[in-house]
């Protein structure tokens, strides 16, 4: 990465919403060097009381299910309505070279050439909890930037559904039309997650049987408890491609905001968000200091190994492994 800015030269640029300067600042943000981190904490912090007021929507599904298909086309319908919009991704699979998911700028061609959209790649590298760290504060910087709409795609599988559904105001979850084996398969986690299924590419010869798979996932919705009773997910279907639908999915994502905001919920979920994500990152920080730690490193191989051949229990070891870092078992 070239040598940072001034603090002051990354708060105006990003306040101006000057692209190059956002583009660089995110940069910043993703660095793992302790020196751009502090840097970059410091940048945060002072973006921090700008940020806040965009609409956050996660948005997933399997690959193939037509997601960046959709991103363009509901991307396009909100900046001709005036939105400004921000599209993240969460690919921990991702490597330096591209990864999956919003590595090839291709895939929207229209988005990606909108002025009043900022297309923004996976942080490649690292672990979950890194990449889950630089999307949320990519998207306190967006929001600064006057992004009002941040679009969060990341791809169907549990744990990074999990993160992305813990950052944003709302989670979408796409589906193939395709009912019964799919349905047998969908997870009930997911279902746990989602404020709203759409079932995608609803059209041509898939129209009956998207019709088929609306019925399914509503019976199979209507036997849990939603998560919040001013809210039941809707089921809906829609076509990417041709945009039928998003209008009407829009609208409902709306509401759902209007409604949240009208009951607390919304405020609720967010400061909820924020300490759950700061209790994580202790995890995190801790766990790596407990690993790097000498005398934990010079106990490790044999506590391992009591542990794979059944001589120690895990909760020894683990006991045995805190004591070396210089934490002591209560009671
Ligand atoms: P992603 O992997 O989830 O991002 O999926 P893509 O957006 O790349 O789409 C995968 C394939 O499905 C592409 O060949 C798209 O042209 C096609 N596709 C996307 N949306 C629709 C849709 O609404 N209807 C139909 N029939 N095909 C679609």
């Amino acid at each position: 990465m070239a040598a940072p800015l001034s603090l002051q030269a990354y708060v105006d640029g990003v306040r101006a919403g000057d692209r190059a300067t956002l583009a660089r600042a995110i940069t910043l943000v993703e660095s793992r060097r302790p020196d751009h981190q502090a840097l970059a904490q410091t940048l945060l912090t002072h973006l921090l009381p700008f940020s806040g007021h965009a609409h956050r929507v996660g948005l997933s599904g399997v690959p193939g299910v037509g997601k960046s298909t959709f991103i363009e086309a509901l991307g396009c319908q909100l900046t001709a309505q005036g939105s400004k919009v921000a599209v993240l991704a969460v690919d921990p699979s991702s490597s330096r070279s591209g990864g999956s998911i919003l590595g090839d700028k291709t895939r929207m061609e229209r988005l990606s050439v909108d002025p009043n959209a900022f297309i923004r790649p996976s942080p490649s590298g690292g672990r979950l909890g890194g990449v889950g760290r630089a999307t949320r504060e990519t998207m306190i910087v967006v929001e600064a930037a006057g992004y009002d709409v941040v679009l969060v795609e990341t791809v169907g599988t549990g744990q990074s559904e999990t993160l992305v559904a813990d950052m944003v105001d709302f989670f979408l979850v796409l589906m193939l039309p395709g009912a019964g084996d799919e349905l047998q398969g969908i997870k009930k986690g997911i279902l746990e997650l989602a404020d709203m299924i759409a079932v995608n590419k609803a059209d041509g010869p898939n129209r009956d049987k998207a019709r088929l798979a609306v019925t399914q996932y509503r019976a199979a919705l209507s036997i849990m408890t939603p998560a919040h009773p001013d809210w039941t997910p809707p089921v809906v279907s829609c076509a990417g491609l041709s945009g039928a639908g998003l209008p009407e999915l829009w609208d409902m994502v709306r509401e759902h905001r209007t409604r949240m905001e009208a009951n607390g919920a919304l405020a609720a979920r967010r400061r909820a968000q924020q300490v759950d994500w700061m209790w994580a990152m202790v995890e995190d920080r801790l766990k790596d200091a407990v690993r790097a730690h000498p005398d934990v490193r010079a106990l490790l191989p044999t506590l391992s190994q009591g542990v794979v051949s059944g001589t120690t229990t895990a909760t020894l070891a683990a006991t045995r492994i805190l004591e070396a870092f210089g934490v002591t078992a209560e009671g």
